[in-house]
């Protein structure tokens, strides 16, 4: 479903990603792991369109997302059907990034409105639909400074849902959560993940990562070092530098 070919990311003169190629199929959950500054979120960051690539290429469902820029101008008349793909790639941050002067329900039927023009009462019943999912239906009319991080991370999850993403990328979902909030928002990951949902997910939970990923990328400096099954690479890592950073964090 998403294909990342040979990508290259520089930023000023510091090559960031260095010909990065990997692909996620329909319903697949992959983990990205690997040490800080190796990468990780420009990835993501590239795939969403935050970041503009050097060279390469990304697709999803075969068509283009992301392109160098001479290509890019090239396919310039193109650039709103482009803009309209990547609609369907929901992203959920570190940081939550909810809106704050928005109830948790007006944050979850913001974009489904505002970007997809969906009718609001279509949108507020999927809303709660999702929230019951996550475990908040009771907090529809909160605001979120009243909310804890695990809390606030569940609605930005069903936020991103709410938009019926094709995928959803998340960038280390629960680092800035106090560790009594960690777990619940890995349950909703888990639950999402064995539910078909195609997920990335770059974390450091790795418990995580053996439990729900099909797939886990080791990144380091910048490249793909090691692929494989969450038991190849987190048990039996082939590559030095992958076992180093795996017994560094286990
Ligand atoms: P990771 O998520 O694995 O910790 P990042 O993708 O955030 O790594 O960063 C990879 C490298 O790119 C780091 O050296 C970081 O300092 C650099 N970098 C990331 N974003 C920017 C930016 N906007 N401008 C300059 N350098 C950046
Ligand atoms: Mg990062």
């Amino acid at each position: 479903m998403i294909k990342i070919e040979k990508v290259r990311k520089s930023f000023g003169a510091h090559l960031v990603l260095k010909d990065v190629s990997f692909e996620v199929a329909k319903g697949e959950t992959v983990c990205i792991i690997g040490p800080s500054g190796s990468g990780k979120s420009t990835v993501l960051r590239c795939i969403n369109r935050l970041e503009v690539i050097d060279s390469g290429r990304i697709t999803l469902n075969d068509e283009l997302i992301a392109y160098r820029e001479n290509e890019g101008r090239l396919v310039e008349l193109r650039e709103r059907e482009v803009l309209n793909r990547i609609k369907d790639l929901g992203m959920v941050f570190q940081g939550f990034n909810l809106f704050p002067h928005m109830t948790v329900l007006q944050n979850l039927i913001e974009a489904p409105v505002g970007v997809k023009g969906e009718k609001r009462s279509l949108a507020t019943e999927r809303g709660r639909d999702y929230l019951r999912m996550v475990g908040l239906e009771d907090k529809a009319e909160a605001y979120p400074v009243m909310l804890s991080g695990g809390q606030k991370q569940r609605v930005a999850i069903a936020r991103a849902l709410n938009m019926e993403p094709q995928a959803i990328l998340f960038d280390e979902p629960t680092s800035a959560l106090d560790p009594e909030n960690v777990n619940e928002v890995l349950q909703v990951m888990k639950k999402l993940a064995k539910g078909g949902l195609t997920m990335i997910v770059v974390t450091h939970e790795m418990g995580f990562a053996r439990e729900a990923a099909d797939r886990v990328i080791f990144m380091d400096d910048g490249r793909i070092v090691e692929v494989g099954t969450p038991n190849e690479i987190l048990s039996w890592p082939q590559n030095a530098r992958t076992q180093a950073f795996v017994k560094s964090v286990l």
